[in-house]
C-alpha cells in the first residue's frame, strides 16, 4: 500500500512539472549566433569583468497588449510579480531592472494573438520606446512559443501564460537581449534523435563550421553556445529534469559518450521548475555586452530604496462603512519609499476576481461610481519602479448605497422621517412608521465618511410615531440606514 501511494505521488509530481510547458514551446528566438558575442568570445584579450562590482540598473518598458475591445490584458499585479521574479533571477549577477514609465496599454487583436514575426516586428516598430528594454505581453506568439527576442527590433515578447512569479521565460528572453544564445545553440529547429548517429557539425558555410559540442567540452570555444562552462546540450524542445536538474533524456555525443543536459541554466529549454542560474561566462558576457553596446541604457539615477515593509493603514472609507456609490474616495497613509500604489477592488474578500484595478501616484484616489448595494473589498500594494515586491495591505471593506427619494421598504411598508434638516440642539427626530407587516427595524447612523455612530432597533413598529435618538451628533451630514428583512433604505439628514 505504501508503495502504491509513493508511486501515485511521484506520478502526480511529474505531471505537475510537465504541465507548465505542454501547451507552449519555450522560445521562438532565432538560432542565429549573436554577432557581438562571436566577436567578444573570439578575442583572447577580452576584458574580464570585475566580480562584486556595482549593481547595473537597466530600464524596462512594459507594453501590455490586449484585444481591440480593451479586454484580455494581463493583470498589472501579475506584471509586477513577474518583474519581481526577473529581478530575483538577475540579482546574483548584479543586474537589476526598473519599470520605466507607465505600463503602455495597446489594444489590437492582430498583435494580441500574432502568429508571425512580421506582425510582431510591426508591433515593436510601432510602439517601442528608445533606450529601454521593450517587453510586449501578448496572448499568443509565433510557433506557439512562450516568447521570443526579435533580433533586428531588439525587443521581447512574452505571452501571458508564461509570465508570473514562478516563471523564467522573461529571464530567458532578457538573457537573449543581453547577447546570450541557447545552451543548445545550433540545434534550434532540429530534434535530437537518440537512435541516429550524432554528427560532428550542423553545417559549414564558407570558413565557418557550426560544430556540435562534445560531452567532454574539448571543442567548447567553437561549438554549441561557445561558452566553456555550459556543458553540451542538444535538447531544442521543452523538457523536464531529474532531482539533479539534469535532463531525463540521455544524449550521445559524436564520439559515443553519454551525457545529460544541465537544466539549471536559464538559457536551456528545461521547464521553469528546473531553472535557477546563468554560468560565470554567461554573466561575464552579459556585463561586457551592457558596457560595450548598451552603456547609454544604464541608469545614472540613484535607485529608490526598498518600500517600507511597515503595515499600511487606511484613512477612508471606514472599515465596513457605508459609502455613497457615486464618486467614491479611497485614501490610505503614505508609506516611506512608495511612489505608486496599485489598488484592487473586488466583490470577493479573497480577491478571486479583481473587478477594478488602479495605479495611483498619491495616497488617495477617486474611483468614480461602483454598483450600488454591494459589499466591496479593497487592498493596496505600495511600490516604486525599483521595488515591485512588497505585498498588499490587508483587505478593507465597504458597502455602497444610494440615497433614495422614496420612503417605502416595499408597497406594504412606508415610513417618513422628519425633520431632515435639524438644529444642533435637537436630541431626536421623528420616524413615522406605516407598516402593514410585522417587521423588526434597525436604524444605523453613519457619518459621511462611513463610520457607524449609533444603532437603534424598533420591534414591530406597525403604525406608530417613534423617536430616533441623535444626541451627541455634531454639525454635518449623516446617513440613516434603515434595515428590515424585507429591504433597506438609506436616507440623509443634516445637522446644522
Ligand atoms: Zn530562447
Amino acid at each position: 500500500m505504501k508503495q502504491r501511494i509513493l508511486i501515485l505521488i511521484l506520478m502526480v509530481s511529474s505531471v505537475r512539472l510537465w504541465s507548465q510547458d505542454t501547451d507552449h514551446n519555450p522560445c521562438a528566438t532565432s538560432g542565429d549566433y549573436p554577432e557581438w558575442l562571436a566577436a567578444f568570445l573570439a578575442n583572447p584579450d577580452r576584458p574580464k569583468s570585475r566580480s562584486g562590482g556595482d549593481i547595473v540598473y537597466l530600464p524596462m518598458t512594459v507594453h501590455s497588449v490586449g484585444k481591440t475591445d480593451g479586454t484580455g490584458h494581463y493583470p498589472k499585479l501579475r506584471i509586477f510579480e513577474s518583474l519581481c521574479r526577473l529581478n530575483e533571477d538577475f540579482a546574483p549577477y548584479n543586474i537589476q531592472f526598473y519599470l520605466k514609465g507607465d505600463i503602455n496599454i495597446i489594444n489590437r487583436d492582430i498583435y494580441y494573438e500574432h502568429d508571425d514575426f512580421g506582425e510582431g516586428s510591426r508591433m515593436m516598430r510601432t510602439y517601442k520606446k528608445p533606450l529601454t528594454i521593450n517587453t510586449f505581453i501578448t496572448s499568443e506568439a509565433p510557433s506557439n512559443a512562450c516568447g521570443y527576442w526579435h533580433q533586428s527590433e531588439d525587443a521581447i515578447v512574452v505571452i501571458k501564460n508564461c509570465m508570473g512569479g514562478s516563471g523564467h521565460t522573461w529571464t530567458h528572453e532578457v538573457g537573449h537581449w543581453l547577447s546570450l544564445p541557447h545552451t543548445f545553440s545550433g540545434w534550434e529547429g532540429k530534434t535530437y534523435d537518440a537512435t541516429a548517429e550524432t554528427p560532428l557539425y550542423h553545417s559549414i558555410s564558407g570558413r565557418d563550421t557550426n560544430f556540435v559540442e562534445n560531452a567532454l567540452g574539448k571543442n567548447c570555444t567553437k561549438a554549441g553556445d561557445r561558452f566553456c562552462d555550459t556543458p553540451a546540450d542538444y535538447l531544442s524542445l521543452g523538457w523536464s529534469c531529474n532531482g539533479s536538474f539534469q535532463s531525463l533524456q540521455v544524449q550521445k555525443d559524436p564520439f559515443g559518450i553519454d551525457f545529460r543536459s544541465d537544466g539549471s541554466n536559464f538559457m536551456s529549454y528545461s521547464i521553469d521548475a528546473c531553472q535557477s542560474k546563468f554560468s560565470d561566462d554567461q554573466n561575464e558576457a552579459m556585463h561586457a555586452y551592457i558596457n560595450q553596446s548598451k552603456g547609454n541604457y544604464i541608469s545614472k539615477d540613484i535607485p529608490i530604496g526598498k518600500v517600507s515593509p511597515d503595515p499600511m493603514t487606511f484613512v477612508q472609507p471606514e472599515e465596513n462603512g457605508l459609502v455613497n456609490y457615486q464618486g467614491i474616495n479611497l485614501q490610505w497613509n503614505h508609506l516611506p519609499n512608495a511612489t505608486h500604489y496599485l489598488v484592487n477592488i473586488s466583490k470577493f474578500s479573497f480577491f478571486v476576481t479583481i473587478d477594478y484595478e488602479f495605479i495611483v501616484k498619491g495616497n488617495v484616489i477617486n474611483i468614480g461610481d461602483l454598483p450600488v448595494d454591494k459589499k466591496w473589498y479593497w487592498r493596496v500594494k505600495p511600490y516604486n519602479p525599483y521595488d515591485l515586491c512588497q505585498g498588499f495591505t490587508e483587505a478593507g471593506a465597504f458597502t455602497t448605497y444610494d440615497i433614495t427619494a422614496v420612503d417605502e421598504i416595499n408597497e406594504n411598508n412606508h415610513l417618513e422621517i422628519y425633520p431632515t434638516l435639524i438644529q444642533n440642539s435637537q436630541s431626536a427626530i421623528n420616524i413615522d412608521f406605516d407598516f402593514s407587516d410585522l417587521l423588526n427595524v434597525q436604524i444605523d447612523v453613519f457619518s459621511s465618511t462611513g463610520q457607524m455612530l449609533k444603532r437603534q432597533t424598533f420591534a414591530n413598529p406597525g403604525r406608530s410615531l417613534q423617536q430616533l435618538e441623535i444626541s451627541g451628533l455634531t454639525s454635518g451630514i449623516y446617513l440613516l440606514k434603515i434595515s428590515t428583512e424585507r429591504g433597506n433604505l438609506v436616507k440623509r439628514i443634516t445637522i446644522q
